[in-house]
């Protein structure tokens, strides 16, 4: 199973959460709160997930955030050729 924002983010945007140790993306919910990690083995809770994540999710966004400016002016100067 993999963990990631579903629909949380818009434009069908995913983001996945990867195992700080092993960078694996297989996760198996152990409990409510617990997740293991299929590819090495290690267990950790959902909380620890998202705060080793924080960085690759801020580079993430960021990446998104340039792609998306960049699309923006791409349609800004089409429109200006179209005069
Ligand atoms: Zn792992």
């Amino acid at each position: 199973m993999k963990i990631d924002t579903g629909d949380a983010l818009p434009l069908g945007l995913k983001f996945t959460w990867i195992c700080s140790r092993c960078e694996g993306e297989d996760f198996e919910q152990v409990d409510n709160t617990t997740f293991k990690c299929l590819s090495c083995g290690r267990f950790f809770t959902m909380d620890v997930l998202m705060d080793e994540n924080r960085k690759r999710e801020k580079e993430y966004l960021e990446e998104f955030r340039e792609a998306f400016r960049a699309a923006l002016k791409r349609r800004l100067e089409e429109r200006k050729k179209d005069k």
